[in-house]
């Protein structure tokens, strides 16, 4: 014994442990050690991604763009993730001043997004959508990557999105010189060429209401236009251009007598054009994006297409990052499942692996059956956007497209942010805890509903598609009678039922509400949205899963599609009238 220490206080070790018959319990608690849940090829291991391309891809386009997915899915389960992991403590960082008392609100990004900008060019994460290699196809092929893409770099897939929206907005124009100036940077390949774009809407009188945008547009001495204003949110605030709005001096208030400028943020020095950066958000998630506040004083701008209906002109950007949104969505419900299935492998509780515990499967199910569902209308879209980025549209998908961006942004919106939610706790107090990279996740996903129109304005949104033409409700049905119809199997007929159900009663509603007015009509446009979101999910679930058991001897989308036929289809009720 120690000289010093009084006896009675003896601080046992693990020799004097060995003395009783305790160092059993101690060893193990020592030697336990918990295996951290893996990622392989995201694209090999993804069933539902395969599937679905199997069936609505030919086949020699498939065999074509294969290479380019398992590429993409070996790094997002690869390289890229495991630098995601790395850079999770890294943030963008604003230095607005250089040491000799210079302003030059410089962004530096992270390591991450600086590789994740690299691998989007060089993989053609933009520039897919636009080589056409595939005619249609090519847009349903470039979301798969971006879908690929976008969990492991911690939302690229917003400076991606607003690039792909500026770029078709800008080819939609007709303005050559803007198309031939920005176009070929927009879907380059080549690192060294590639810009991304910003797309600043939103100001302090609102996002949702951007016809109350006080940004002025004056003509200087030489006719050229300058900008004064503030833009509140300007996500991927390092880009090289921006699309934006402001009112021409002189303009009537509201949208119309908003115009749709294009403007490079900086000069050939590097500096920039009288834009300062005030600051860069604070934000729950999307840590990594670099969203700040600007004040634009005499900012160089060019017109895109005349001087007024700014606000129609800059849709086709929305209609984009909508489209990028939903496949964001269910890519990030894709990731936390993926994650928490294999955790369910490496976790033992009460003698089994999670994996063998039925009542923590079928939780993990509830959340496929959803993210399946999400994924088909997510990805039908894309379907509709390639067909009228190649004409091949006719005027009933020309409605459906119209009618089902906001439906299925809003729709897989609210999914993303309740499946990943769960998935956090079947990783148990691991799913709260930072340095598993799980919590970002959530905060990832929480972002999805309110970026791109909010779940409200874009119910209100599709509203006006539905009471402005029937023949859009019309095109909605079709499509869905389109994917009942192929439905034979009889453990696919309650489904069935439930989605015919819930679209006759989507369709009274409306006319009834329709005559009690406004006011009952905007009340219920969220539920109304939600249930045509849901019902078509299950819609197309069902005639993926008919095919699969057709095509490949699959059952397995049958029962995601019986699960879930047992979740929340039809949100109306007999109260909202
Ligand atoms: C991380 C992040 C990045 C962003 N990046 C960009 C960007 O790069 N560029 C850009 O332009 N914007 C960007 N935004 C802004 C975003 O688009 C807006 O926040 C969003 O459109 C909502 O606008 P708002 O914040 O002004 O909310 P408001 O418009 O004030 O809405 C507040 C609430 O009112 C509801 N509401 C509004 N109108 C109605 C109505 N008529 N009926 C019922 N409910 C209604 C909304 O649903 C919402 O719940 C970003 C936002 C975030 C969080």
């Amino acid at each position: 014994m120690e000289a010093n220490k009084p006896a009675n206080q003896a601080v046992p070790d693990r020799g004097a442990l060995r003395l009783f018959h305790f160092p059993l319990r101690f060893q193990n608690i020592m030697q336990f050690q918990q295996a951290l849940p893996t990622l392989g090829n995201q694209y090999e291991d993804d069933l539902v991604l395969r599937s679905y391309l199997k069936r609505s891809v030919p086949a020699d386009v498939l065999r074509e763009i294969k290479p380019t997915l398992v590429e993409m899915g070996r790094l997002a389960g690869g390289d890229l993730y495991q630098m995601q992991l790395a850079d999770r403590l890294n943030e963008p960082t604003l230095t607005q001043w250089d040491a000799w008392g210079n302003r030059i609100d410089w962004i530096e990004l992270t390591p991450l997004w600086r590789v994740a900008e690299r691998i989007a060019a060089e993989h053609g994460v933009v520039a897919t959508a636009y080589e056409q290699k595939h005619g249609r196809f090519s847009r349903v092929h470039q979301c798969a990557l971006a879908y690929l893409f976008t969990p492991s770099t911690d939302i690229y897939s917003c400076p991606l999105a607003m690039t792909d929206g500026a770029a078709r907005t800008l080819l939609g124009s007709g303005n050559q010189a803007l198309i031939e100036r920005a176009v070929p940077h927009l879907t380059s390949r080549d690192p060294k060429e590639f810009w991304t774009s910003g797309q600043w809407m939103t100001e302090l009188t609102g996002g949702s209401d951007v016809g109350t945008s006080e940004t002025i547009a004056r003509p200087d001495q030489s006719q050229h236009w300058l900008l004064y204003g503030r833009k509140w949110f300007t996500s991927a605030a390092t880009s090289q251009i921006a699309l934006t709005l402001a009112r021409p001096e002189g303009n009537p208030a509201g949208g119309r007598g908003l115009a749709l400028f294009y403007l490079e943020m900086r000069d050939e020095q590097g500096r920039l054009r009288n834009i300062t950066i005030d600051r860069l958000k604070d934000k729950l998630g999307t840590r990594k994006v670099p969203t700040a506040e600007l004040t634009l004083d005499g900012t160089p701008a060019q017109l895109v297409l005349g001087t007024t209906d700014g606000v129609r002109n800059i849709t086709p950007v929305l209609n984009l990052t909508r489209l990028w949104n939903g496949i964001s969505a269910v890519s990030l419900m894709r990731r936390s499942i993926a994650l928490a299935l294999d955790y369910a492998q490496r976790r033992t509780a009460f003698g089994a692996l999670l994996s063998e515990k039925p009542l923590h499967m079928d939780t993990l199910a509830g959340l496929q059956a959803e993210t399946e569902a999400a994924f088909h209308l997510a990805f039908l879209v894309a379907e509709l956007t390639g067909r009228a980025e190649t004409k091949e549209i006719d005027e009933e998908q020309r409605l459906l497209l119209r009618l089902l961006t906001p439906l299925m942004k809003l729709t897989t919106g609210k999914q993303v942010v309740a499946v990943v939610s769960e998935a956090l706790e079947a990783f148990g107090g691991a799913g709260y805890v930072e340095d598993t990279g799980l919590p970002m996740l959530l905060r990832d996903a929480q972002v999805l509903p309110i970026w791109e129109g909010t779940t409200n304005v874009l119910s209100l949104d599709a509203l006006r598609v539905l009471v402005a033409d029937d023949r859009a409700l019309h095109a909605l049905k079709a499509e869905v009678s389109r994917c009942l119809v192929s439905v034979h199997d009889d453990r696919l007929a309650e489904p069935a039922r439930i989605v015919q159900s819930a679209m006759a009663h989507a369709e009274s509603w409306l006319a009834k509400a329709r005559n009690a007015g406004t006011l009952v009509l905007e009340a219920g446009a969220r539920r109304l949205a939600l249930t045509l979101g849901r019902a078509t999910e299950l819609a197309l679930l069902c005639r993926h899963a008919q095919w699969s058991q057709e095509n490949e001897g699959n059952g397995r989308a049958t029962v995601a599609a019986r699960r879930f036929a047992t979740s929340a289809i039809n949100l109306l009720t007999a109260a909202d009238l």
